[in-house]
């Protein structure tokens, strides 16, 4: 990859604020801080007050139905601040403007800057553009060009850190935009990913999550081939990266070869997000997925005999349309037999450009929510279950920040990706620690502190 190098021109003396608000996946958020780090370079400061920004960026996600109406009424809220702060700039980037495009300033014509999936890296030249024409920017790329810049970033924080490691999707789910908004799978090659992550270990960060919309098919595109559990054990020898997470995956492409590597790296989570979607064999079939519920039961186990510790979570649909009562208890019972620790639960909704958008027997809305209700009380039993075999338990938590409920109480991660409270000062935010567990509930486990930074 080519390193973007910001002319001369683009390199403004006066700083500028960005305010970026985004929707959507980790995936999302990490462009969004490529977006700063691009930004950065022309001389723009992330500021969290959208009232004083020079510009503002929506990063929007097309996955829920409604996400158009979202970033309408979002839009609708920075005209009004636009028109007390004339000159302010607003941009559009993410899945729904690389659907939308042109569209979005015929609807919204006070948007400056519209700019796609593909063309991220474009960011500066568009902006400046707009500075200098006042003018609409509208420029949405069909796929990622060939020689991809390297493009810089702006973290979040300074301990975790998200790191692409392939872009798109090659499967073609029914009820999925992402491979139209995305495009085909493209891995980073490792030489470019190791390069970036011993930076990241030199710069003090502790943990990476090596991330795609379908990460466990990492490096099938790659000359010469090679697997998500190969890039996994060259990153664990990247001695200051204590923590190595990937996300998402799909069953199909989990080989056993790569849960060995995890398994061997003495540094990757024994953590698998592998999303199974329905636990009925018609719908899987109908919605393109491409596996049984009798091949993902192997899999878990394939995780489970080899990794006994390892947690599991995933994304399950209800209300895909066909759907019947019975087909539905069918992913109740799934989540029953196969005790999630957590999932990700979603009533289906129709999204342009896939195939089950126009099919009939779509399920009506009561129904969908109501099944909705009950897999999440089912998820919650069986997540509070299995949380609570971890009380009196000793946790080794990377610490990420303040509690958003309690200001005193910190919040952190065990390897497992379970969230655990505790009481502790802000200065062990980044560092390991280990927390005895006194408290469960679905979605998270309180605990008092028994050694501060264990680094
Ligand atoms: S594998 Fe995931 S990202 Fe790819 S089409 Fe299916 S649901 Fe969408």
């Amino acid at each position: 990859m080519q390193t973007l190098q910001p002319t001369d021109e683009m390199k403004k003396t006066d700083t500028k604020s960005v305010f970026v608000h985004t929707f959507g996946c980790q995936m999302n958020k990490a462009d969004s801080e490529n977006m700063l780090g691009l930004l950065n370079e022309i001389g723009y400061t992330e500021t969290f007050d959208q009232k004083d920004a020079d510009l503002m960026i929506l990063n929007t996600c097309a996955i829920r139905e409604g996400a158009e109406d979202k970033v309408y009424s979002w839009l609708g809220a920075w005209n009004k601040i636009k028109k007390k702060r004339p000159g302010t700039l607003i941009a559009v980037g993410g899945c729904v403007a690389q659907d939308e495009g042109q569209k979005l300033v015929e609807r919204a014509p006070y948007v400056d800057i519209v700019f796609g999936t593909h063309n991220l890296f474009r960011l500066p030249e568009l902006v400046m553009q707009a500075q200098e024409t006042r003018k609409h920017v509208v420029e949405v790329f069909t796929e990622l060009p060939e020689d991809l810049p390297e493009l810089p970033v702006i973290r979040q924080n300074d301990f975790s850190a998200w790191v692409n490691v392939i872009y798109g999707c090659d499967y073609n789910c029914t009820y999925c935009i992402v491979p139209y908004v995305r495009g085909r799978e493209r891995s980073r090659t490792p030489a470019e990913l190791l390069k970036d992550i011993r930076e990241l270990g030199d710069a003090g960060y502790k943990e990476v999550t090596l991330l795609g919309q379908n990460v466990t098919a990492y490096g099938h595109d790659l000359d010469p081939k090679i697997h998500l559990g190969n890039l996994i054990e060259m990153v664990g020898e990247v001695e200051q990266i204590k923590r190595i997470r990937f996300l998402t995956g799909h069953p199909r492409d989990l080989t056993a070869d790569i849960i060995e590597s995890v398994k061997r790296t003495p540094t990757a989570c024994e953590y698998f997000h592998i999303p199974v979607q329905s636990g009925d064999d018609r719908t899987l079939r109908r919605m393109a997925r491409g596996y049984t519920t009798d091949f993902y039961r192997r899999q878990v186990d394939e995780i489970r005999s080899r990794i006994p510790s390892a947690s599991l979570t995933s994304d399950l649909i209800v209300g895909f349309p066909g759907e019947t009562e019975e087909e539905f208890l069918n992913t109740v019972r799934l989540v029953e037999e196969l005790a999630f620790d957590s999932c990700n639960t979603a009533a289906y909704s129709p999204r342009p450009h896939t195939p089950s958008k126009s099919w009939g027997e779509q399920v009506p809305e009561d129904i969908k929510f109501e099944r909705l209700r009950l897999l999440n009380t089912v998820v919650s039993e069986v997540s509070h279950r299995i949380n609570k075999r971890l009380l009196g338990q000793t946790l080794e938590l990377l610490v990420e920040g303040v509690s958003q409920r309690v200001e005193t109480r910190l919040t952190g991660r065990t390897r497992t990706n379970k969230l655990v409270n505790f009481e502790g000062s802000k200065d062990l935010i980044g560092k390991f620690v280990n927390v005895k567990v006194e408290a469960a509930n679905p979605w998270a486990l309180r605990g008092t502190l028994t050694t501060g930074d264990t680094n």
